[in-house]
């Protein structure tokens, strides 16, 4: 196979590392850094990658490309990619297809590139780097995504490998990495490990549990636009006010070079602050005639951010109370990202956990490649004892299923779920004579599909024409180890099969994930009153059909009076009638008309002729059934 490398495929950073003999080794770039820019740039005579390409961005903003990690597996018009769009300096327009591209000029032309593109330039750099120092061909690699990453995202991700000739043999959670990096040389006592990774434009917050080497995700929260860029936006806006003030009628926003400059003096200020108390920000012809020399302390910068800091605590606190966890039940705290590097940020959260150290053994920036690393070592076969038995679990963030009689969402992976995971329930036809079936897969926590997500639609057909409900659907969801969803169905006595592999979803920010189990949540109440009107009409549905059907028996149709083939059928016509004119009712409306015919009108009628059994036994048939049907073609 070869070596397998790690890759941590990050917004701004990207790092490579390797297992060997029996350790990690982060691998340096030819600049000798050990993280690289996911930056891309063209220039009229060449492309760059990495160090290159984002040194000479201030030069060639139209034509340097970053921040691809937001738009791969989006569409066009995903809000958030909307949004961002409007902060860089390229051009993103949409395929036909509705997918973002982004466009450069080379040489006076125009060239568009698929995210998935400019991504593989970065893995293929990241690629380079590891070859140029273990001299050997490298085609295998372990890349991670954020935990929330969508099919479509992690799919994206694996093109781009792809693309780079590149072989990706898993796609792994980010906070699965860091743990694993953190977790490798623990004892095998159960814990509960809180990751929090603040990078340089996103911020995830990742609950994991690890016991005798199996890591499960329990919760993920987090922040898509906050990070150490925010944070130098606070110090650049803080000395732009200072010019301005030293120097009335100056304003560095109207030079893009001005405004570069104070970005890159900001980001050294910055990290200088994390070791030191104050720092001197120098920057000679700022704008012609300009100057600026200007001490910051750390305690200005902390109180030029404290909103920002006191921000990352919720998305702790979020996921605490998600995994009903408390705050004492959390054995390790782990840093992740350039910005945990920040005294302040360090600081509340050890005041957060009550004066618990958070656990900084691993280079921040380098902990996620380093887990990386791990499991490539782990696929390669490398045989050393400490990772022999790693094994990895991740979850499904979102319950997925299908659509069943009356828009009922059934679940078929629950959320939280271990994945890799394969689940097959069994189904059948709703009408009579039905020879297809219209599969519907939704992902959510309501119980009525129309307010969980579509993700896709397959018609299973062509299978021999049967009475309701004796056709056998099995339908199989099968989640891989990346996350990626295959759903089939197959009719068991003719064996017809249709399948569909779901990557075309569009999107789903950790925001998404929030916001439709908080939405779960909050309309709880109002759903099960849904719910339980939906489940009560069918219950009437169900028994008009049973009635009908008991009708159509030829043993009893000879021994029913036609008066009472007539009252009956009269009856459940009427029901019919209200049915399906009728706007919504009420469950207890419903069940009124139900006990009505079970009472006082059919029911009786059947009584008189001894079938109440066997009126019961199609019902019962029928219930059984409803709550394994699809809603037909
Ligand atoms: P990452 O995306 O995890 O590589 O994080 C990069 C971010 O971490 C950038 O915003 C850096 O400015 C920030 N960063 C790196 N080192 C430090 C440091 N010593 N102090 C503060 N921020 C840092």
């Amino acid at each position: 196979m070869g070596p397998v490398v790690g890759v941590d495929l990050g917004t701004t950073y990207s790092c490579v590392a390797i297992f060997q003999n029996g350790a990690v080794e982060i691998i340096a770039n030819d600049q000798g850094n050990r993280v690289t820019p996911s930056y891309v740039a063209f220039t009229d005579s060449e492309r760059l990658v990495g160090d290159a390409a984002k040194t000479q961005a201030a030069l060639n903003p139209a034509n340097t490309i970053y921040d691809t990690k937001r738009l791969i597996g989006r569409q066009f018009t995903d809000p958030l990619v909307q949004k961002d769009m409007k902060l860089w300096p390229f051009k993103v327009v949409p395929d036909s297809s509705g997918k973002p591209l982004i466009q450069v000029t080379v040489d006076g032309a125009k060239k568009s590139l698929t995210p998935q593109e400019v991504s593989s330039m970065v893995l293929g750099k990241m690629r380079d780097t590891a070859e140029a120092y273990l001299g050997k061909e490298v085609k295998n690699m372990v890349v991670t995504v954020p935990a929330y990453f969508n099919d479509a995202q992690r799919q994206a991700t694996k093109d781009a490998g792809a693309i780079a000739g590149l072989n990706v043999l898993r796609i792994l959670n980010e906070p699965t990495a860091a743990a694993i990096a953190f977790g490798l040389d623990r004892s095998h006592a159960a814990e509960t490990v809180l990751v929090f990774d603040l990078g340089g434009g996103t911020f995830d917050v990742s609950l994991l549990s690890i016991d005798s080497g199996v890591f499960e995700v329990l919760a993920t929260a987090g922040d898509t636009h906050l990070g150490g860029e925010d944070l130098d936006a606070r110090l650049i806006q803080h000395l732009i006010g200072i010019v301005k003030k030293k120097y009335p009628g100056k304003d560095p926003t109207t030079s893009p070079a001005a405004v570069q400059k104070l970005r890159r003096e900001a980001e050294r200020a910055k990290r200088a602050l994390s070791t030191k108390t104050e720092v001197r920000v120098e920057i000679e012809g700022l704008l012609p005639g300009v100057d600026l020399s200007e001490m910051v302390t750390r305690a200005k910068f902390e109180e030029l951010c404290a909103d920002l800091f006191r921000q990352t605590l919720l998305p702790v606190e979020k996921v605490l109370e998600d995994a009903a966890i408390s705050k004492s039940d959390v054995s390790e705290v782990v840093l992740v990202g350039g910005s945990t590097r920040i005294p302040k940020v360090r600081s509340m959260l050890k005041r957060f956990f009550n004066g618990k150290e958070p656990n900084t053994s691993i280079n921040p920036d380098e902990a996620v490649a380093f887990g990386a690393a791990v499991q490539a070592g782990v696929l390669s076969g490398e045989r050393d004892k400490k990772i022999q038995d790693l094994l990895l679990l991740d979850v499904a963030p979102l319950t997925l299923g299908i659509e069943t009689t009356g828009g009922v969402m059934a679940a078929i992976i629950p959320r939280n779920t271990v994945i890799p995971t394969s689940k097959t329930k069994r189904y059948t036809t709703a009408e009579d004579g039905q020879v297809a079936v219209t599969n519907k897969v939704f992902e959510g926590e309501r119980p009525l599909s129309q307010d969980n997500r579509l993700l896709g639609t397959f018609e299973l057909s062509g299978f021999p024409a049967m009475p309701r409900g004796e056709a056998q659907i099995d339908v199989t969801f099968d989640l891989d180890a990346n996350g990626i969803l295959s759903v089939s169905a197959r009719e068991v006595t003719s064996g017809t099969e249709a399948k569909i592999t779901i990557q075309n979803a569009d999107r789903l920010s950790p925001e998404d994930v929030e916001r439709m189990v908080n939405e779960a949540a909050s309309y709880k109440d109002a759903d099960a009153q849904a719910l339980g009107r939906v489940e009560a009409r069918v219950r009437l549905e169900q028994y008009v059909h049973a009635c009908r059907k008991l009708l159509k028996d030829v043993e009893l149709r000879n021994r029913m009076l036609e008066e009472d083939v007539l009252s009956a059928t009269s009856d459940l016509d009427t029901v019919d009638a209200w049915l399906d004119d009728s706007g919504d009712h009420s469950a207890a409306e419903y069940d009124e008309r139900l006990a009505e015919l079970r009472d006082n009108s059919v029911g009786p009628v059947f009584e008189r002729y001894d079938v109440v059994g066997q009126l019961h036994r199609a019902r019962v048939g029928l219930l059984r059934v409803a709550a394994w049907r699809t809603v037909c073609a």
